[in-house]
């Protein structure tokens, strides 16, 4: 493998790993830990002067973790990451590296529920003010702007599935702006699709869904593409002042393009204390192994189930960026050709009623607020996660009365059709 870069599935199942430099074990182990003893005092100090790297307390960093931390780089196509305890933590730790009371930041509206909310309530009461912006419409980017503004977010595969957001055109947005693109890829995955390559500078996932893709376990990260200047605007304090905690040094000047990531760990998760757990990397890490094999499937199944939907009787519309009318196929052709992702909405003719019975009607299917499980989930949005909108609010969010949401598994296809037949059979 020496000069030529491995793909995709070679890098999956080896990068960042090696065998045990202790024992020799194969798979990457469990480095069930909370601290690592100094090899002398003098070690000991350099490590906390960030001028030597190696484990000191599992809060900061963790040899399992750093697998992980290494494997989600090399598919992202970034420079280094930081693995968190959840997908809402790796935003919180990018936006506490980016923002200081009285920020702005805008992010795309058509975004997972939960970041939503994150942004609208608990980001608020930090002082960092979100200003909404429609990918349907990429002026409201620019009109947007305003001096206080310090980053841009979208998600490259966006809630409530099917809508592929225009990563470029948004890139070019914020690049001139000089602030830096952040995109949620928790959707797509590097394997759809590489935002770093099409302008983003910082990746995040919730490494909970199709990542780790079994349901078991909780985990966020933030990539970071390495290709923003930190320094050049002076608007990014955390990167491009000294640091008193750690003898005036500067994190961009010291650590160059992997200083947003440093920065990430070592002030952020530092403070912040939203860790990973050894064990939910070592299981993310073997989920990410199949991760290509997965999403193929994911994306046929997905497919499969979506056009067969849009020929059913009781199905109203389906919105679904793999079938060949759908708004958003050209997009999706372009950013992610090798599908569209397993989360997609569609509407049943029946209304509320139908949406209630149809989920209280499938067997092999299971009723869950979750997405990116080996299973095929099913939710109706209007009487679970947006019950508390009022209807106009529920239209508004792609979460109308009719709206049924999936998340298809990788079981075969013909099964997870004969459910939903059996199910649609009993709507009414
Ligand atoms: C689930 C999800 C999140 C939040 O991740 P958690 O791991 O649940 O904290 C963020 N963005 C998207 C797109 C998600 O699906």
């Amino acid at each position: 493998m020496s000069n030529i870069q491995p793909g995709f599935s070679t890098l999956a199942v080896h990068a960042g790993a090696q065998p045990d430099p202790a024992t020799g074990a194969r798979a990457t182990p469990i480095y069930q830990t909370t601290s690592f003893v100094f090899e002398d005092v003098d070690q000991a100090a350099a490590l906390f002067g960030l001028q030597a790297f190696g484990n000191i307390y599992t809060r900061i960093t963790n040899p399992t973790t750093a697998v992980l931390e290494g494997r989600v780089a090399a598919l992202e196509g970034g420079t280094a990451a930081l693995a968190v305890a959840s997908g809402h933590a790796a935003q919180l730790g990018v936006f506490h590296t980016l923002l200081t009371p009285g920020d702005e930041f805008i992010a795309s509206n058509k975004l997972y529920g939960g970041s939503i909310n994150q942004f609208n309530h608990s980001f608020k009461s930090f002082g960092w003010n979100v200003v909404w912006a429609d990918p349907d419409d990429i002026a409201t980017f620019e009109r947007a702007l305003s001096p206080k503004t310090k980053a841009i977010f979208i998600e490259s595969l966006a809630n409530p599935g099917g809508v592929v957001t225009d990563i470029a055109a948004i890139a070019a947005i914020a690049r001139k702006a000089g602030i830096p693109l952040i995109v949620d890829n928790t959707m797509a995955t590097p394997y759809l699709c590489k935002p770093i390559e099409h302008g983003a500078d910082i990746v995040v996932h919730s490494l909970t869904k199709f990542m780790g893709g079994h349901g078991n376990s909780m985990g966020g990260i933030i990539v970071d593409g390495g290709t923003f200047d930190w320094s050049k605007s002076g608007r990014y304090p955390m990167l491009s002042e000294p640091r008193p905690e750690y003898q005036g040094l500067t994190i961009h000047e010291t650590f160059g393009n992997f200083g947003f990531a440093i920065a990430c760990r070592v002030l952020g998760l530092r403070d912040l204390g939203a860790a990973i757990s050894p064990f939910n990397s070592f299981l993310i890490l073997t989920g990410i192994e199949t991760l290509p094999l997965r999403m193929e499937k994911h994306c046929a199944n997905a497919l499969a189930v979506a056009r067969y939907l849009q020929d059913h009787k009781a199905v109203a519309w389906v919105r679904y960026a793999g079938l060949e009318g759908d708004a958003c196929h050209a997009l999706q052709q372009k950013y992610m050709p090798k599908g569209a992702g397993a989360v997609f909405t569609f509407g049943l003719k029946g209304g509320y009623e139908a949406g209630v019975n149809l989920v209280g009607n499938v067997e092999m299917l299971s009723h869950v607020a979750n997405i990116g499980d080996t299973r095929s989930l099913i939710i109706h949005p209007a009487s679970t996660t947006h019950r508390q909108l009022s209807d106009q609010q529920k239209t508004a969010a792609g979460a109308g009365p009719d709206v049924v949401r999936l998340s298809i598994g990788i079981e075969d296809a013909v099964d997870i059709i004969a459910d939903l037949e059996q199910a649609l059979s009993r709507v009414g």
